[in-house]
């Protein structure tokens, strides 16, 4: 061909529309490819949730996507969003009837009973992270292939627990430095939610209130009416406000529960906000519920209706108690709570700030305690240390200091700091480094100091 020629063909081919993609093969609604680019934020998000995972003693476990229907519709409950509307349910080629896991916790707690886990160590923690489906309407962050981080604590029924998990929560979302809200609320016991309910009814069956509702909050009047103080709708939220409130009607213990859990909020420095309307929704759940709202400023929005709607809809992570669930799933009554997060939606607020991370130095810090006081303060210390950056571990649910230097060594832990009662008496605390097992007393006003002295040469975060 001449040169003349084959120029022409060039330029033409090059001015071609390029050949229409082929969309048979496109990927389903409100489905997600996580392509390189998003993929290392994911690993931030994943490590970050690993890391504190570790630090608070929670220990891996997976389960299976597939779970038999009949696991959900016991437990997540047959009234449920999730089961009747989201769930991708279907007949398997043998003939069992099978779901793919709309939510983490009854596949956890179906493992903790089928397993016998109550036989291990209480309370057992467990950290899980996965794929979960629902076909709800796709929108801005909400997939119906979404990926949840969960932590879940089984056998426990001190209000620690529940504070704990929010503070894991709450310093999950600090430290990848996403401003976030803490939405609390207790739905009482069996018992006293009981007399709340009845309340509630009463309250809706008044004049002209009815109406206003949307068509799910009719069919859920009287059937689940705990669920229309959740629901969206803006007519549903306008009758809403004049609502009694279920902590109006707390029993003594659930009370005491729940002003407990607030007071390690208190004592922890977690600003929350009570919220008396926030009932999760699930059938499986008692006394603490909570969850994680991006703030106002995240959102760029006032705090009027408009934005709350979205906050709710948009929630980072949520969770709570439910002390019923691992005896209903047929084991050994054992109290227990959790929560989740998703990291689609942490991903896209990390990617909205464009946040660095800091590096992992691998320099652990062990913190030993001797005795109730010192172990309460120590807790104090642990967060405060955490929250600076420093890498530190403890064996809390261990007495003896032996058995928690031993610990110390396995973790290859490069000083120990010891409280016991002559240094609290003192405001002194014990460094220990564990490869020359040397001790120094050190001024427990100081310790940041000495810390930034040996391992950060005298620079502090
Ligand atoms: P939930 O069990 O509905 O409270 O979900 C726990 C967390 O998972 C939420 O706070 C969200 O971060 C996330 N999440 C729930 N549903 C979706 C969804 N459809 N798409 C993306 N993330 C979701």
């Amino acid at each position: 061909m001449p040169r003349k020629a084959i120029k022409k063909d060039k330029e033409k081919n090059a001015k071609a529309k390029p050949k229409k993609h082929n969309r048979k093969y496109a990927r389903l609604r409100g489905m997600k490819d996580v392509l390189p680019d998003e993929y290392k934020y994911w690993e931030l998000t994943s490590k970050k949730a690993t890391d504190l995972a570790r630090v608070y003693g929670f220990e891996r476990i997976e389960t299976p996507i597939l779970e038999r229907l009949d696991l959900y519709e016991r437990s997540t409950g047959r009234d449920t969003d999730i089961v009747t509307k989201e769930m991708y349910s279907f007949t398997d080629r043998g003939g069992d009837k099978v779901a793919l896991r709309p939510e983490a916790t009854p596949g956890l707690v179906r493992a903790f009973v089928e397993h016998g886990m109550f036989n291990l160590p209480q309370p057992v923690r467990s950290f899980w992270m996965g794929p979960v489906f629902r076909h709800e309407k796709p929108q801005s962050g909400r997939w119906r292939q979404h990926t949840q981080i969960d932590f879940e604590i089984f056998g426990e029924e001190s209000p620690v627990a529940d504070s704990q998990l929010v503070l894991i929560a709450y310093n999950f979302f600090s430290e990848l430095q996403i401003d976030v809200q803490v939405q609390i609320n207790s739905i009482g016991c069996s018992e006293c939610r009981q007399e709340y309910i009845t309340s509630l009814e009463e309250f809706y069956r008044e004049r002209g209130k009815r109406s206003k509702l949307c068509n799910d909050c009719r069919k859920r009047f009287g059937r689940n009416t705990l669920r229309l103080l959740d629901c969206k709708e803006e007519g549903c939220l306008s009758v809403r406000d004049e609502a009694p409130q279920i902590v109006d009607f707390l029993c003594d213990s659930c009370r005491e529960h729940f002003i407990s859990v607030l007071e390690y909020l208190d004592e922890f420095d977690i600003p929350y906000n009570l919220n008396p309307f926030l009932v999760r929704g699930l059938d499986y759940y008692n006394r603490t519920v909570f969850e994680i709202w991006p703030s106002s400023e995240e959102e760029g929005a006032e705090d009027g209706e408009d934005a709350l709607l979205s906050k709710r809809q948009n929630a980072l992570g949520g969770g709570g108690r439910y002390d019923g669930l691992v005896e209903l799933m047929g084991g050994r009554p054992a109290p227990a709570c959790g929560f989740a997060m998703g990291i689609e939606r942490v991903v896209s607020k990390i990617r909205e700030k464009n946040i660095p991370l800091k590096e992992d130095t691998g320099d652990y810090i062990f913190l030993a305690q001797l005795g109730d006081q010192a172990r309460r303060k120590i807790f104090l210390l642990f967060e405060d240390l955490r929250r600076r950056g420093y890498n530190i571990r403890q064996a809390f649910t261990k007495d003896s200091l032996k058995a928690q230097l031993e610990a110390a060594n396995r973790l290859g832990a490069k000083y120990s700091l010891i409280l016991g009662q002559k240094e609290l008496m003192d405001g002194t605390i014990l460094m220990r480094d564990m490869e020359s097992g040397t001790q120094e007393v050190i001024d427990y006003q100081k310790i940041t100091d000495e810390l930034d002295k040996r391992l950060r040469n005298g620079e502090s975060k």
